[in-house]
C-alpha cells in the first residue's frame, strides 16, 4: 500500500506515521509514505497558497493551482495510470468507517488531499477528488489528523502489517459485533478475578464465550450495530434479557 499525501503540513505526517505500528510497517515495506507539501507548488514569490474566498466571509481558502499541481506531480508515481482514488477529508464527507477501511485497504496507491483555513477552491476539488471522506460530525483545523487516523485504519488491514494475521478479523465491527472484554495478568486485580472460562484451556467453551461476550457488549454499548448482525435466536433473546 502506497500513501501519497498533499498537505501544508508534511512534517505533521511523517512524524506520527514514523513511530509504534505504522513506522514499523514502512521499515519492512508493507506500506510506503509520500508527504508533499502544496506549498512547493506555489507559483509567487512568497509561496502563497491561500486566498480572500470571492463573496466575503471569513478566513482564507487555498488555491486551486498549487493542489493541482501537487496532484499531477503525485499521480505519476501511482501504479495506475487513472483511477486512482483521491480521498479529501473533509467535515462535508461520509463519515469513515471500518468497512470503508477494508475497501481501502483493497487500493495499491491512495492519494489523501488535506485541506486547512476555510477549505479549499471548489474547482480543484470537482477536477481531481474521487471521495470525501469525515472522520465525525465536528471541524478540525486541517484535513492532516484526518488522513493520519484513515491511513492507521487502513495499514492495520494490509497483509504482514499486524504480526497476528487473526487480530483484525476478531476486532470491534468485523461482524457488526464489538469485540469481547480483554484481560492480561495478574490473575486477580483489585479484588476482581479474570473469568474463570479464560483460564480454563477448553477453545469450545472459549470460544462460545467471545461469541456471547461480544453480542452482549454491543447490545450495550452501541446497540446499533445489531441491526446489521447475523444473530441465533438464541443471541436475539440473550439481547432481550439484558436490556
Ligand atoms: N469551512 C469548512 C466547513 O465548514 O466545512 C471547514 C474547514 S476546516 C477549518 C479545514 C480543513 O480541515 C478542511 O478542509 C478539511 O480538510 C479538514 N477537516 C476539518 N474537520 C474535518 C473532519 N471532521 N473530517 C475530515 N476533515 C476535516
Amino acid at each position: 500500500m502506497n500513501f501519497h499525501v498533499m498537505t501544508l503540513f508534511p512534517e505533521m505526517i511523517e512524524n506520527a506515521m514514523e513511530v509504534s505500528i505504522t513506522g514499523r510497517a514502512m521499515k519492512a515495506g508493507h506500506i510506503t509514505l509520500n508527504a508533499v507539501n502544496i506549498r512547493d507548488y506555489a507559483q509567487n514569490k512568497h509561496n502563497r497558497v491561500d486566498d480572500y474566498p470571492y463573496g466575503g466571509g471569513a478566513g482564507m481558502v487555498m488555491q486551486a493551482e498549487p493542489v493541482y499541481r501537487c496532484y499531477q506531480e503525485l499521480v505519476k508515481k501511482c501504479r495506475k495510470d487513472s483511477g486512482v482514488r483521491v480521498i479529501y477529508l473533509s467535515p462535508k464527507g461520509t463519515v469513515f468507517s471500518q468497512s470503508m477501511a477494508q475497501e481501502y485497504a483493497k487500493e495499491e496507491d491512495l492519494i489523501f488531499l488535506c485541506g486547512h483555513y476555510e477549505g479549499i477552491d471548489e474547482r480543484v476539488l470537482e477536477e481531481i477528488v474521487t471521495d470525501y471522506v469525515s472522520i465525525g460530525d465536528y471541524v478540525l483545523t486541517g484535513g492532516e489528523l484526518p488522513a493520519l487516523v484513515l491511513m492507521d485504519a487502513v495499514s492495520r488491514l494490509v497483509p504482514g502489517v499486524l504480526n497476528n494475521a487473526e487480530s483484525a478479523c476478531t476486532e470491534s465491527f468485523s461482524e457488526n459485533l464489538l469485540e469481547y472484554p480483554q484481560y492480561t495478568r495478574p490473575e486477580e486485580w483489585n479484588g476482581k478475578k479474570v473469568p474463570s472460562v479464560l483460564l480454563s484451556g477448553n477453545h469450545k467453551l472459549l470460544a462460545e464465550w467471545y461469541r456471547r461476550q461480544s453480542v452482549l457488549e454491543t447490545a450495550r454499548r452501541r446497540p446499533d450495530l445489531l441491526e446489521k448482525a447475523e444473530l441465533s435466536e438464541e443471541e436475539k433473546k440473550l439481547i432481550l434479557d439484558c436490556v
